[in-house]
């Protein structure tokens, strides 16, 4: 018989599931707070139920944990990495970040990516499978748990496109704002896809006010599509559109991400071409400096030239805002603990 994984489970499901066992509503209540906001590993810890109510749980339902098997601290910011096993044995990365007065968690959506962006260590692992939510949801609540510190900032920029897992993506979100668990706001979390416009419509039209950043990176389509394969899927022009009509849903404004590479994407041509493109428009570009890594064989820009091409794109009425690299010491790029850690097995 099929063993439901409860901590995948939003209220109403676990309120369906209790229901079947002839319980009452407010059960599943007290289940969810355990869960999402006291955030117990083991069903034997929920002792306002009775043993015999959570051998009952038990029987067809379960919590579906992650174990941690690594952490790498950087020496030059509070960056902190962590590795996570699975399950089935598999193993994603979640990164902390500390600045600002935000205590910012990046976590993986999907083991692998089927993305295959050319500059990213997750495509070289390729994809094995989607994270359910409770794998998502677990990894906030074990950095809380092993840095004893609240998550006040999430943005789904780990491993995998969060669109490509979209259903298990709106069901975290919603799980971590609900106000008897993480009760964090819609605000605070920022999803980050490749551009996937179909599914970014689709997000549009459930009127969270979430965040929505995109992996721009190269505004002609033809370079686009060399390092981003799914801009042949989805070209700018499409892509653009349907940021467009995210922000009319939401009114939440759409960042860009743009990560500088040495005469790849950091050149005149490139300035003029984001300016002809979002002059006009309420959105922000995040430049940063490209992570380097072995897998990509290109160079950050220089410092000088990132600094040029800011000022060119601000003085052209582009806002924009320069991103320092974070954990660069500790294997700063996408994905690439976790490939470096199968790489070593
Ligand atoms: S950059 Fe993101 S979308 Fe692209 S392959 Fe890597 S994980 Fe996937």
């Amino acid at each position: 018989m099929k063993k439901y994984e409860l901590n995948s489970l939003n209220k109403i499901e676990l309120q369906e599931y209790l229901e079947n066992l002839g319980e009452k509503k407010f059960r599943a209540y007290q289940l969810f707070e355990h869960i999402h906001k006291h955030k117990v590993e083991s069903l034997d810890d929920i002792t306002v139920f009775s043993k015999q109510l959570r051998e009952k749980i038990k029987e067809n339902g379960f919590l579906n944990q992650i174990k941690l098997v690594d952490t790498f601290k950087s020496q030059i910011d509070e960056t902190q990495k962590f590795l996570f096993e699975l399950h089935d044995g598999q193993i994603i990365e979640t990164v902390f970040m500390s600045y600002d007065n935000r205590n910012t968690i990046c976590v993986s959506c999907q083991v692998g990516c089927k993305m295959g962006c050319s500059f990213c260590a997750s495509t070289k692992a390729w994809f094995k499978r989607d994270l359910t939510v409770s794998e998502i949801t677990s990894q906030v609540y074990m950095v809380e748990k092993i840095l004893d510190q609240n998550i006040n900032n999430i943005v789904f920029m780990g491993i995998g496109e969060p669109l490509d897992n979209y259903d298990n993506m709106v069901k975290t979100i919603l799980i971590l704002n609900d106000p008897s668990g993480k009760n964090l706001s819609q605000r605070s979390m920022t999803l980050s896809t490749s551009g996937l416009a179909d599914r970014i419509i689709d997000l549009a039209d459930l009127n969270l006010s979430i965040n929505l950043a995109v992996s721009f990176h190269y505004p002609f389509d033809k370079q686009r599509s060399e390092f981003m394969p799914v801009n042949k899927r989805y070209d700018i022009k499409t892509l653009l559109k349907a940021c467009d009509y995210y922000f009319e849903k939401t009114g939440r404004r759409v960042s860009f991400e743009y990560v500088l590479v040495d005469g790849l994407n950091d050149t005149d041509a490139h300035v003029d071409k984001l300016v002809e493109l979002f002059r006009g428009k309420n959105i922000h570009i995040n430049l940063i400096p490209l992570n380097e890594i072995s897998e990509f064989k290109y160079s950050a820009s220089k410092k000088s030239n990132i600094k040029a091409f800011q000022d060119r794109l601000n003085k052209r009425g582009i806002n924009t805002t320069l991103r320092n690299k974070k954990g660069a010491d500790i294997e700063g790029a996408c994905g690439q603990l976790r490939v470096n850690y199968i790489g070593e097995k």
